[in-house]
């Protein structure tokens, strides 16, 4: 059992809230409790494990006498009373978290634990081993993460060849977006290992560093000269490569300000678009894929993949496995309302299922394109769960408005209604609540 908590330990801290672990969390707690504490006080006598500490001296010195005795000889039964002291020592700390914490996070960590501890009883001895291993290695690259703001890069990933990672601090753009310098109109912040994102505060993109020069994924109309600016800014490499998220003038509508030679690469479905469309400002590109393409420039990848259209046509995510990075473009806004018509989305269905397939991926930072934040995997959840209820008030409002000449005008009115009063404080909900509802409305009633 002991194996079994501190197999937990590197992977409790690495959760990051330093959690508290209650005994009932652990079927055989009894035998812990009955343990007593290291420093409970038993009379004037210090009570430690289940023996006086007094008496854990004696059992101390004679287990050095053995060891004495066994020169040379590794002694596994002092290892198993250090390993002891280490978890009275974790399980006192984890208690007293665990009484500041708040309820909320009380129940997910306890339902998180009991997960684990179920996992971890039904395991053999070698598997026990081989998962504290790996979560020693896991805990180390946290711990490279947490080292934020400057580069630093892991020894060691489990499932990436590449040393690149993302630095901690930019979790803090996920709340607040950075200050834009008022002259420059933009800020860039180097997110991972050079990755890099750049925001006006209204649109965003990213760029990379590869020692063979510069990845760009996006150039918004409104950014035009303001892109090269950013990147000159952080690095003397010239742009090689471009990449459409999708056709949209605004987010590529730069795309022609590039060099040259610039290799652009985009789905098939935005190639076509481009042809027909023969806008100067949107070159032909002269990479496309169907379905995945990887890109290797220098030291640096990105898998590229179509996911369905879930917003206009040729949608693609743009993935750095390394840095744990996506970027989907106009899917959603994290922290706020859609833009008016569900994000102006031609396919509701492929719109709502790619929230999942991205959520089936793995990582922690999204690059939306839009709001002075990054994204999160909690926001796309909360945006599928936003999605479903203005389709459920569509429905509802539907179901309930009665048939007349406006009936087409009553029912999203009726459901934008019901979605202000569902998400009262979520930003920009009162911009676009009717126009969302149009779109649910006619998805659910004729999609
Ligand atoms: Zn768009």
């Amino acid at each position: 059992m002991k194996l079994v908590f501190l197999a937990l330990i590197p992977l409790i801290l690495s959760i990051g809230i330093t959690p508290a672990l209650s005994f009932d969390f652990i079927p055989e707690a009894d035998a812990i409790k009955s343990k007593g504490n290291s420093l409970t006080e038993t009379g004037s006598k210090k009570v430690c494990g289940d023996k006086l500490c007094s008496e854990m001296d004696s059992k101390h010195h004679m287990k050095q006498s053995d060891m004495k005795t066994h020169s040379g000889s590794m002694d596994m039964h002092a290892m198993m009373e250090r390993m002891d002291k280490i978890h009275e020592k974790h399980q006192k700390h984890m208690m007293k978290s665990w009484d500041s914490m708040t309820l909320e996070k009380q129940s997910q960590m306890y339902q998180k634990m009991q997960k684990m501890i179920e996992k971890m009883e039904s395991m053999d001895m070698d598997e026990h081993m081989k998962m504290m291993s790996m979560m020693g290695e896991k805990d180390h690259d946290k711990k490279m993460h947490k080292d934020s703001g400057e580069k630093h890069k892991t020894e060691k990933q489990t499932t990436i060849t590449s040393d690149k990672i993302l630095f901690a601090s930019t979790m803090d753009y996920t709340v607040t977006g950075p200050e834009i310098d008022s002259e420059k109109g933009y800020a860039v912040i180097e997110i991972g290992d050079g990755l890099y994102w750049v925001s006006d505060g209204m649109y965003q993109i990213m760029f990379l560093t590869t020692g063979e020069g510069v990845i760009l994924v996006d150039a918004p109309m409104g950014m035009g000269e303001k892109i090269q600016q950013a990147i000159s800014e952080v690095t003397s490499e010239k742009i090689t490569h471009f990449i459409y998220s999708h056709i949209h003038k605004d987010h590529v509508g730069s795309a022609s300000l590039l060099p040259k030679d610039t290799v652009y690469i985009a789905h098939s479905d935005t190639a076509e678009h481009l042809k027909m469309k023969n806008d100067p400002q949107r070159p032909i590109p002269t990479v496309t894929f169907d379905e995945t393409y990887t890109l290797n420039v220098g030291d640096q990848t990105l898998e590229l993949s179509y996911l369905g259209a879930f917003h206009s046509k040729g949608d693609i995510v743009i993935y750095s496995p390394a840095h744990k990075v996506i970027m989907a473009v106009d899917l959603f806004h994290p922290n706020a309302a859609p833009f008016q018509f569900m994000g102006i989305t031609r396919d509701v269905g492929e719109h709502l299922a790619v929230h999942d397939k991205l959520l089936a991926m793995d990582w922690e930072i999204m690059v939306s394109g839009h709001e002075p934040i990054l994204g999160t995997p909690e926001h796309l959840k909360f945006n599928k769960e936003f999605t479903l209820a203005v389709l459920d008030n569509a429905i509802t409002a539907m179901q309930t408005t009665l048939p007349s000449p406006t009936y087409f005008t009553d029912v999203p009115q009726a459901c934008a209604e019901l979605t202000l009063e569902q998400f009262p404080d979520l930003k920009d909900i009162e911009v676009y609540p009717v126009e969302n509802c149009v779109t649910m409305v006619f998805y659910a009633m004729i999609d």
